[in-house]
């Protein structure tokens, strides 16, 4: 399963992997290789990743839980509703259009619409 990197609604990187998300742990000082820890913090789960400095996924890691495409979408699709409201003036719009296209697995990990408009 492929890798990829998203933005947390406090704009530092993620990296996604297989429905889990991780948050940005360390970084190797010689290869430059970083280690993700998985952000379930709460449930206090042991999944770290490490990525090359290439951002190429060197190890897969396990799980205290199951995999929740949900939320990784929804961080991603708040990403890029922030990203393109930037440029946008029609923020109200934008954002009801958005959550309009967003699958219904996201839309209930989405935070509330007053939330988004604030934000973006
Ligand atoms: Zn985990």
């Amino acid at each position: 399963m492929a890798h990829r990197f998203t933005v947390s609604e406090l704009e530092h990187r993620k990296l996604i992997h297989n429905g889990s998300m991780y948050t940005r742990h360390s970084t190797s000082s010689t290869l430059g290789n970083i280690t993700w820890r998985c952000d379930q913090r709460d449930i206090k789960c042991p999944g770290k990743a490490t990525t090359s400095s290439k951002d190429v996924l060197l190890c897969t890691p396990e799980h205290n839980h199951q995999p929740d495409w949900g939320r990784c979408g929804a961080t991603e699709a708040v990403a890029q509703m922030t990203a393109t409201a930037s440029t946008s003036r029609a923020t109200s719009a934008f954002v009801q259009g958005a959550i309009a296209r967003v699958s219904i697995e996201v839309s209930v990990k989405l935070p509330k619409t007053s939330f988004l408009k604030r934000k973006v």
